[in-house]
């Protein structure tokens, strides 16, 4: 085997939550995982995302959101898909999403909240739900990256450290004193500003919180990640993807299966 060759079971491609879910699933369930993601940063769309997740059903709705029945929700979906929606993944995705958000709550320190009355898109359409079903990610100390917290994606707003807006504070005060719950609302970031400080914390919210919160589940699964890392070629043995080839200053490494690693060193 080459110095530019490794052996892992699994080569996640892409540090979003996409990726990261996909890799802390694998490493509890056994296998060797690496992330290779091609920008200087880790975190992808994800990080610069409100950090919405729309999964119905699921245990932190159950807890805190009005009553509500997972069949209503397939309906939503398969109503405002219509003919471009792919049943079986719906059913799956309605069917088993709860069970992968535990998964993931049991595996990362992943810390959600109901968004009270952040819409469905289209409450109206059969399903829908004005009082929302998407939960958010609760302000999240970044301290807990340590060093990675220099390489997570930034946020499209510069605000202040600690200055950190949720989804569920988005939602009160962005209609302005035609809300009147906004000042109260904006006084509370601004409590939350002041306690950031006095605590020396640094808060995140949105993708930047879920990312964050991702990455400490796979470092402690012991899941290494490499920046400036790009995919260049899929490597298939019998049909099957076993290995990448990627590239990483101006070097090609292999990884993958040791089926894969031969393949390409034949
Ligand atoms: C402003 C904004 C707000 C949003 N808010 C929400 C929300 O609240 N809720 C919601 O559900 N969705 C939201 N979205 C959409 C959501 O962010 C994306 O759907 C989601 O982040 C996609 O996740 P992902 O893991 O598939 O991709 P990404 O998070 O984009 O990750 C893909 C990663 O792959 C890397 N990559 C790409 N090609 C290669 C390669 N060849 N080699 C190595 N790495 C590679 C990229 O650099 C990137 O880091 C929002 C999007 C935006 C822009």
């Amino acid at each position: 085997m080459s110095e530019n060759s490794e052996i892992f079971d699994l080569v996640v491609v892409g540090s979003g939550a996409a990726g990261m879910a996909a890799a802390l699933t694998a490493a509890h369930h056994g296998l060797s995982v690496l992330i290779v993601e091609k920008a200087s940063h880790w975190g992808g769309s994800t990080a610069r995302s409100g950090g919405g997740v729309w999964i119905p059903g699921n245990s932190v709705l159950r807890g805190q959101a009005p009553a509500d029945d997972i069949e209503s929700a397939r309906t939503y979906l398969k109503s405002i898909t219509g003919e471009y929606g792919d049943a079986e993944r719906i059913d799956t995705y309605i069917d088993r999403g709860a069970e992968a958000l535990d998964f993931m709550m049991a595996h990362a320190p992943l810390e959600l909240r109901w968004v009270p009355g952040y819409s469905d898109y289209y409450p109206e359409a059969p399903g829908g739900r004005a009082h929302g079903r998407s939960v958010e990610p609760k302000p999240f100390d970044a301290q807990r990256l340590g060093a990675e917290l220099a390489t997570l994606e930034p946020d499209y707003t510069l605000a202040p450290k600690n200055f950190v807006a949720t989804q569920a504070d988005f939602r009160q005060f962005h209609l302005g004193l035609r809300n009147p719950r906004a000042p109260f609302r904006v006084l509370r970031i601004g409590a939350r500003w002041a306690k950031g400080q006095l605590l020396r914390r640094h808060l995140l919210a949105r993708g930047q919180a879920l990312s964050a919160m991702f990455r400490i589940g796979l470092r402690d699964a012991n899941v290494p990640l490499r920046l400036n890392t790009s995919l260049v070629e899929l490597l298939e043995t019998d049909g099957r993807v076993t290995g990448v080839v990627v590239e990483s200053a101006g070097v090609e490494h292999v990884f993958g299966y040791l089926a894969a690693l031969d393949a390409a060193r034949a």
